[in-house]
């Protein structure tokens, strides 16, 4: 029966809470790993190098690029983000559950390149509580709570392409909501033409 993991995109508005929804599916599940992506961007307090992301020089990152070592990269409020590749192609081909936490743009490659990756959009209950939550997190001045504000805008644009949207209303359904999103993926039939092919050769046999 087939084993290959899901690839599943997390995107949302910054502020949104899709980290924390990605921390609960981690704790909570056995069967996901998250990849950990490259960036340019400054740790922010707390962060470390490795466990939040792998913070590389701009050169450091053109190089990744060079050496064909991203799934994807974008360009964030003057930051690049970028996936490695090599994590998330042993994970899936291990049978897990690959979580890439990224934004739009990036995730519309990843979908361009592998069609069967599952489009998660996670948004707060209203946009006044997405300004709220990004005042009140504070971790990013008020310039870069403008800019990234200003990136929902056009990220808003682009919900239509995701398979899902997660209202974050309630934290701990979101978390339940989205593992069985995910887990109901496996039963679609356009994942299990193996599983059917195998199916339809044993039936032969009677
Ligand atoms: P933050 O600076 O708040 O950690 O992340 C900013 C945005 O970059 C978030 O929307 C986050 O999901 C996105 N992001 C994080 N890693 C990646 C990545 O590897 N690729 C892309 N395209 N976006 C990413």
């Amino acid at each position: 029966m087939n084993k290959k993991g899901i690839l599943t995109v997390i995107s949302g508005f910054s502020g949104a809470g899709k980290g924390t929804i990605v921390k609960g599916l981690m704790k909570r599940y056995q069967n996901y790993a998250l990849s950990i992506s490259a960036t340019t961007r400054n740790p922010r307090a707390g962060e470390t190098h490795g466990v939040e992301y792998f913070f590389k020089t701009k050169e450091e990152f053109m190089d990744m690029i060079e050496q064909d070592q991203l799934i994807e990269y974008a360009e964030y409020v003057e930051n690049f983000y970028g996936t490695p590749k090599a994590y998330v192609d042993s994970q899936l081909e291990s049978g897990k559950d690959v979580i890439l936490e990224i934004e739009i743009q990036g995730a519309l490659k990843v979908k361009e390149k592998f069609p069967d990756t599952l489009l998660l959009f996670v948004t707060p209950p209203s946009m006044q509580e997405l300004k709220q939550r990004l005042v009140g997190r504070g971790t990013e001045d008020s310039k870069t709570i403008d800019c990234r504000l200003k990136r929902a805008v056009l990220e808003a644009e682009g919900i239509d392409q995701y398979d899902y949207l997660i209202i974050n209303d309630d934290l701990e359904e979101c978390i339940v909501r989205t593992h069985n999103i995910i887990q109901s993926e496996h039963c679609r039939v356009s994942r299990n033409n193996c599983n059917i092919e195998q199916i339809k050769e044993e039936l032969k046999k009677f």
